[in-house]
């Protein structure tokens, strides 16, 4: 366990501005208690794709020390979303430098990793911002980018030249949705957060307080999101954390049928998404199959301090594969007292156990279908 200043130190890095892209979710390799420590890790029969996980810079021994953390569970491979936090609290900016670590691993990890662009804000208020964009995603594509993430903050923080926030529907982003769409890239987009978010009695950190005067309203934020949807039926919209509607299944349900070109991913969101009950779960999963994707918001180490220290890596690796275990068993079985291994948490669930056809579509074969590139994984019976 870290004492108190060295888990400072560790805050006061970049991973803290990442952090804010979770669902408050403690990323600090603490040690688990004996417990939970000895449980037998779950490992996985199927092939896997996290579409959803993170990470800074990358570090040469980044990606090989993410897959082996996922190898003790069975994932195979996985996509790292870039962002750009500005306007939030702990604002870490994209820039050329980050992107430029990824082409040399995206060709030592061919099979392995898919890296997603996403847009750059700072030149938001420059009047050739929304030309930018479009340029940008071009040089993004022809480095070899399968995707494109947006953050929360476009909606909710980024402002433009006139100091407005920026819709997500801004008729200026026309020309950036049509290009994704022709250049066959999907947008993983997060937009909103969840709905109690903005009722600020239950929200203890004030980073998830959104009951502002100048904050958009929930619903307001849906709209804008749904508004590019239906304008821009040509791109594929997969809405990161169940599109925000993870307490709201039948909204999900609605959202999905209104238009067929948004797809969702369930990561930092079992403790809502499973609310109802396992049949519910499955119910969903099961009429949604082909619109459901598995991804899970973990970071892919990449600070100096953690790569480079055994005890750390090793506290590290124990607390990621653990969280991979608890969502391949919760997916996959029945069992009970599913507790959640992040320390502090009293989340505990109840299998959904997907059938294997629903499972090879949600943990692979969508993956596979939305994002240019991606070399097909055996099914559990091949
Ligand atoms: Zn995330």
């Amino acid at each position: 366990m870290y004492n108190n200043i060295t888990r400072r130190r560790f805050m006061g890095d970049s991973l803290l501005a990442a952090k804010t892209a979770c669902l408050g979710s403690a990323f600090l390799p603490e040690f688990l208690n004996a417990q939970e420590q000895s449980r037998p890790l779950y490992k996985s029969r199927y092939h896997i794709i996290d579409a959803h996980t993170h990470c800074g810079a990358p570090h040469d021994d980044s990606v090989p020390a993410q897959l082996d953390i996922m190898s003790q569970t069975g994932v195979n491979k996985f996509v790292v979303l870039l962002f750009d936090t500005l306007g939030w609290k702990y604002a870490g900016g994209w820039s050329k430098d980050k992107m430029s670590g990824w082409p040399k691993l995206l060709k030592r990890f061919p099979e392995e990793l898919i890296v997603f662009g996403t847009m750059d804000f700072n030149r938001a208020t420059w009047p050739t911002f929304f030309q930018d964009i479009v340029q940008k995603l071009e040089w993004q594509a022809e480095l070899g980018v399968q995707g494109i993430k947006l953050w929360k903050n476009l909606g909710m923080h980024v402002r433009d030249g006139n100091g407005k926030l920026l819709k997500i529907d801004d008729p200026r982003f026309d020309p950036y949705w049509a290009k994704c769409g022709e250049l066959g890239l999907p947008v993983l987009i997060h937009s909103a957060d969840p709905r109690r978010y903005w009722t600020a009695e239950e929200i203890k950190d004030r980073m998830y307080r959104y009951r502002q005067s100048w904050m958009p309203s929930w619903e307001e934020l849906i709209r804008q999101r749904d508004a590019i949807l239906k304008r821009h039926p040509g791109t594929t919209f997969i809405g990161a954390h169940f599109g925000s509607m993870s307490s709201d299944l039948p909204m999900v349900a609605k959202t999905l049928d209104a238009y067929p070109n948004f797809y969702v991913d369930v990561a930092s969101r079992l403790r809502f998404m499973a609310a109802p009950s396992p049949e519910t779960v499955r119910e969903f999963f099961t009429k949604y199959q082909d619109r459901v994707l598995f991804g899970t918001d973990t970071f892919v180490p990449y600070i100096d301090s953690i790569l480079n220290s055994s005890e750390r890596m090793a506290q590290w690796k124990d607390r990621k594969s653990r969280n991979y275990a608890w969502y391949l068993e919760y997916f996959e079985t029945d069992h009970k007292n599913l507790a959640e291994p992040r320390p502090g948490s009293e989340l505990v669930l109840s299998g959904a156990k997907l059938p294997p056809e629903v499972l090879e579509k949600f943990y692979h074969i969508n993956a596979e279908k939305l994002i240019p590139g991606i070399k097909k994984g055996r099914r559990v019976e091949e």
